[in-house]
């Protein structure tokens, strides 16, 4: 079996430092493999990702030297690659949880899950308790009328744990880490969880690289993997960029995206300095992705959040 990477934006934007890595790594890691690079364009969220973010998205990865085989506006085998053309393919499978009496729906308001009362993960979110899951037909007809309901994952009270390609074994428990999860939501949109398993499955993903803020989403995965008979691919989790200062980058703050990045530099300048980042040169000095391939080793990238030298970008 071909060995495939994938590049799955959410074009919000144009991309910052973290995506730029990211798809750098990715890129690197699969095709050092021999392989090839599926693009997938998460725009779940229409309002939020119009259709001109993810063509200028790839115009900026493909004058970074960041081609991919199938998928975006090309097409292939496998398609749509637009998630949001994939509906009906997430029912067909939110279906077969259904069937299986795996799925209910929940009421619960942003304000309730939140509630102070409710169990917390470390970083804050909030744990499902299971609120709405033993409403009875009748209760469940009633609130029905009130508001239409996102539809949770019934979990049970066991530990998935998993090795991660570049940081190693990660463990959670899907009840008491994480709690019955939404699958579709209120507005009928299929969640990122659902969407991603059954996307990299069918597009038959063998490697994933992203950020390690979803590898607490990872056992998650896992499990719908199992539930739904798929093949899972191996995962690779990144450390995160942080701002010079130590903050998390973020958007919102004004923090490097390409946009600025391509004013000051040339691709192959974004290229070697995200190089240089990621471990794999030891000066930021000027390199194609291509170029990269013979140097990429995994033992070289960080596996701990990544400070932004001051005068890098
Ligand atoms: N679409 C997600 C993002 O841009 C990535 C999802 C994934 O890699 O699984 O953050």
């Amino acid at each position: 079996m071909t060995e495939t990477g994938r590049f799955a934006p959410s074009p919000s934007g144009r991309m910052h430092l973290g995506n730029l890595l990211c798809s750098l790594l990715a890129w690197l890691s699969a095709k050092q493999a021999g392989g090839k690079i599926v693009l997938r364009i998460e725009d779940l969220d229409r309002a939020r990702c119009p259709r001109v973010y993810a063509d200028q998205l790839e115009a900026d990865l493909a004058r970074l030297g960041l081609g991919w085989d199938e998928g975006g506006s090309t097409g292939g085998p496998n398609g749509p690659y637009y998630q949001s053309q994939r509906d009906e393919i997430y029912h067909s499978y939110y279906k077969k949880l259904e069937e299986a009496g795996l799925v209910y729906p929940c009421f619960c308001s942003r304000a309730q899950l939140h509630a102070a009362s409710a169990p917390h993960r470390e970083d804050g979110t909030p744990v499902y308790a299971g609120l709405c899951r033993g409403l009875t037909h009748e209760q469940r007809r009633q609130k029905a009328l009130q508001r239409p309901p996102a539809m949770r994952l019934v979990v049970p009270d066991e530990t998935i744990a998993f090795t991660d390609g570049h940081l190693g074994r990660y463990a959670e428990n899907l009840k008491t880490d994480c709690g019955d999860f939404v699958l579709r939501r209120a507005d009928g949109v299929f969640a990122y969880q659902l969407a991603v398993v059954v996307d990299d499955a069918l597009m038959g993903v063998t490697q994933v690289v992203r950020g390690a803020d979803l590898l607490e989403s990872t056992p998650r995965q896992l499990y719908l993997y199992r539930l739904l008979d798929l093949p899972a691919p191996r995962f690779y989790h990144l450390p995160l960029l942080l701002a010079p200062d130590g903050r998390r980058l973020s958007k919102r703050d004004g923090d490097v995206s390409l946009e600025q990045l391509q004013r000051k530099y040339t691709p192959a300048q974004i290229v070697g300095r995200l190089a240089f980042l990621a471990g794999l040169l030891e000066e930021p000095e000027e390199a194609t992705p291509a170029q990269l391939i013979p140097v990429f080793h995994w033992d070289k990238v960080p596996k701990t959040d990544i400070r932004l030298p001051k005068d890098l970008f």
